[in-house]
């Protein structure tokens, strides 16, 4: 059961003040090392936009940190306030521990709009807080009309609907990659506060972080890399998939992404997958090699500035989509281009 406190435990002995004025909470990841994930930066920038006071929220044991470094790192003029609660209890951000804590903020009527980016943590973390405050929550956000109208794919992104929301809390996910990430700069009017963790909503679930098995890797991290080198089934295995995209990776210093198909045959991990099961991602550039442009492919890339296809079918629907095309044997092909940027 969600307890609800008095503001004055949420919020410390500090001087939080609820001014009646629209605002809004945007909720801001870190990684372990504490620093900002890139898609909490997209995702401040679409929150800026809705002309209020911005309050925003960092958890977990370098939340402190991370406040202070988001302060002085970006420039937002209506950031008031930089809420902290280093509790250890939110790192890995179980949403069972977190959603708590942000529906009793979320409780304070003074915030009109709740803002997340569309991470695996946002996604995880904004149903949640949905469900405990009765309230629909609309993700993947695209692209905010006003302060209550919002554009979203749907069907894989065959439909792009526009959705108005009547509620008078607007709870959002940002699909990053359509937002620019919030200028540099500093905000020094910003206020970093403590805020106490909502006793005896957590404590009582039965659920506990165990562990994370991640692929570490030295490459650009796929979602926000600004290139990316995605290979298809024509890859044929996983040693052939890593002898041809991981030399014009390097040259390129670019992520590697791949389809469901190579995926599924194993010549990659998973979280390399694009598509609309995937990861969504909107690079400056994408070279897609040996990809046939399916539908659920180009749900997670069509957005890239710049596409290269690479496909030796000349009816290959991944040219309808490419700005650059390239029919040809890829294994003749992308050798060459590899050489080719070597020397540049
Ligand atoms: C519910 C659902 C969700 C899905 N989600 C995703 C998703 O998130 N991401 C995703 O990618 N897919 C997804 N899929 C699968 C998707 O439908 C396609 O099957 C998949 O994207 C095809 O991958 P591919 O382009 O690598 O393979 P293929 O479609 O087999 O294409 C291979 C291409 O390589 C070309 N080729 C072959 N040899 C060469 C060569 N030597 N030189 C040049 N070109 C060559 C061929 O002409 C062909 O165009 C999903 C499907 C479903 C039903």
């Amino acid at each position: 059961m969600i307890r609800s406190v008095s503001r004055k435990l949420l919020f410390g002995g500090s001087s939080f003040r609820c001014n009646r004025l629209a605002s809004t909470l945007a909720f801001v990841e870190t990684n372990k090392e504490g620093s900002i994930v890139p898609s909490s930066l997209n995702a401040l920038n679409a929150a800026r936009g809705f002309n209020n006071d911005l309050v925003v929220v960092i958890l977990g044991s370098n939340a402190s940190k991370a406040a202070s470094k988001l302060k002085s790192s970006i420039k937002c003029e209506n950031l008031k306030k930089i809420l902290v609660s280093t509790d250890e209890q939110f790192d890995n951000y179980l949403p069972e521990k977190v959603g708590p804590l942000l529906v009793n903020l979320l409780k304070d009527k003074e915030f009109t709009h709740f803002v997340t980016a569309s991470s695996a943590v946002g996604k995880n973390v904004l149903p949640r807080i949905g469900a405990l405050l009765d309230l629909q929550p609309i993700c993947d956000i695209t692209k905010i009309v006003d302060s209550k109208t919002f554009v979203r794919p749907i069907y894989a992104g065959n439909v792009i609907s526009t959705v108005e929301c009547t509620q008078a809390q607007k709870l959002i996910g940002i699909r990053a990659s359509a937002f620019d990430p919030i200028a540099e700069g500093s905000s020094d009017t910003a206020v970093i506060e403590d805020i106490a963790t909502v006793e005896g909503d957590s404590s009582s679930l039965q659920i506990e972080w165990e562990n994370a098995n991640l692929t570490e890797s030295e490459r650009p991290e796929l979602s926000s890399a600004s290139k990316v080198v995605a290979g298809g089934r024509a890859l044929k295995d996983k040693a052939t998939f890593e002898k041809l995209l991981t030399p014009l990776a390097d040259v390129l210093h670019a992520g590697i992404g791949a389809t469901r198909a190579a995926v599924d045959s194993g010549f990659c991990d998973n979280s390399l997958q694009i598509g609309q099961t995937g990861r969504v991602v909107a690079p400056d550039l994408y070279i897609a090699i040996g990809i046939s442009g399916a539908i659920q492919h180009l749900a997670g890339m069509k957005d890239s500035k710049v596409i290269v296809a690479i496909n030796n079918d000349p009816d290959a629907p991944i040219f309808k989509v490419a700005d650059f095309g390239l029919q040809g044997d890829i294994y003749e092909i992308v050798p060459e281009l590899t050489k080719k940027l070597e020397k540049l």
